[in-house]
């Protein structure tokens, strides 16, 4: 039975996070699907960075770092951040952004396993990845091993693999890793787990202590809503913290700032990785975005992001011929993302944000959808559906207006 528009609406009805949508700006006129790639305004964010602006910053000036408590903003953004972990807050340092905590925690990993000679990381990971992780393996003088799916990874593992970066979502195709069964092997070796979580932080059920992971970075801006540049956050597993060396020493990251020491002595823990000043207004309005999550299960968020995905395959492989799903069929097997190919695809996702159906295009022939199951509803699914269906129908994605790339797509 294929669903229709009352079908969706008894499923939004039924929906445990049915209000949380109320906690979001959203534009009318909008259907946005691309919070996999910048998460939508939370309500209060705005107010807050106001007032923090015009007040804390501009009457208070730097009285604010201990009255206003700037001081210890990353420690409470780590507080909201562990319960959609499922880790310690203990664990979580919120710091500089994604690309500079792989940097940051490859180089300590490997720091934990001198004795090893090889890192282990995606061939199609996100192109950030895979950049430090070269970088990483020639400055270590290691080797970089590279590994499309699981079976390459199998062959690679051995007792000389120091480290194996992975990210539990590809950004392509929306697959994901088993964390479980995967960490467990990387331990058989005696290597160390990290996980890249930028697509499954605010959106899947993540648990780094079941898991096991020794190491772990995620981005703030995508599903959890953060705003465009927002702090990224590094786990470390706690066992692992009086083995942990940053290679950023910076003076926030020191046991006594304040002392102006010329010598560094790691603060204790996690703290070591709070490298320099935090950029204050955006990790502020991290904090403010995140209160949106309160109370908010991330077992109800990923069945959420399960239903959202299984509509949209079964309504566009039954409304839209030409499109084909290259995202796993089993909801089990996906992060809250579906993909489709297509020839035409970047002029299908130009059509859509011209009506008003927000996707994303990745080169060379993906359309993207992010189910952000924190606002997006199972009528908007059914809508865009609607709209794609017309823009094929129509192909309107031909048109001459829809061949030039701007810089960002
Ligand atoms: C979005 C994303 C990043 C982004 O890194 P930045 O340093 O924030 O630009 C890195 N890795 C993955 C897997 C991502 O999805």
């Amino acid at each position: 039975m294929i669903a229709t528009r009352a079908d969706a609406e008894a499923l939004d009805a039924a929906d445990p996070l049915g209000r949380l949508r109320d906690r979001f700006v959203l534009p009318d006129g909008v259907l946005y699907l691309d919070g996999n790639s910048l998460g939508a305004l939370p309500a209060t964010v705005a107010g807050r960075i106001t007032d923090v602006i015009t007040h804390e910053w501009g009457e208070r000036l730097i009285r604010s770092w201990n009255e206003a408590g700037w001081w210890t903003a990353s420690r409470r953004v780590a507080d909201l951040l562990a319960p959609l972990l499922g880790c310690s807050a203990s664990e979580v340092a919120v710091a500089d952004g994604t690309s500079v905590n792989l940097f940051k925690l490859l180089v300590a990993g490997l720091r934990m396993r001198r004795d090893r000679s090889v890192v282990v990381a995606e061939r199609f990971a996100f192109p950030t990845d895979v950049y430090i992780a070269h970088s990483v393996a020639e400055m270590m003088n290691v080797e970089l091993k590279l590994v499309d799916g699981p079976d390459e990874l199998t062959r690679v593992l051995d007792e000389r693999v120091a480290v194996v970066c992975l990210s539990q979502v590809d950004f392509r195709t929306g697959a994901l890793w088993p964390a479980v069964q995967t960490t467990a092997a990387v331990h058989d070796v005696g290597a160390l787990m990290m996980w890249d979580l930028c697509h499954s932080t605010g959106a899947l059920d993540v648990r780094l202590a079941e898991w096991g992971a020794d190491l772990a970075v995620g981005c703030g801006y995508k599903y959890l809503n953060g705003g465009p540049g927002a702090p990224s956050y590094a786990f470390v597993r706690s066992e692992h913290h009086s083995s942990l060396r940053t290679p950023l020493p910076g003076w926030h990251g020191h046991a006594d700032p304040f002392a102006m020491s010329p010598d560094y002595v790691p603060a204790q823990g996690i703290g070591q990785l709070n490298g320099g000043t935090p950029p204050i207004l955006s990790l502020l309005a991290l904090e403010e975005a995140l209160r949106a999550f309160d109370g908010v299960s991330t077992t109800d968020l990923r069945a959420k992001a399960a239903s959202l995905t299984s509509l949209f395959t079964q309504l566009v492989t039954h409304h839209c011929p030409g499109p084909v799903v290259v995202s796993p069929q089993d909801a089990d097997q996906r992060g809250a993302q579906i993909s489709l190919q297509f020839g035409h695809a970047f002029g299908l996702v130009q059509a859509l944000v011209e009506r008003g159906v927000i996707g994303d295009f990745r080169a060379p022939d993906i359309a993207r959808f992010g189910f952000a199951p924190a606002y997006v509803r199972h009528v908007d699914v059914w809508d865009a559906v609607d709209v794609m269906s017309q823009v094929l129908d129509s192909r309107e994605y031909m048109s001459d207006r829809f061949t030039t790339r701007s810089t960002v797509t």
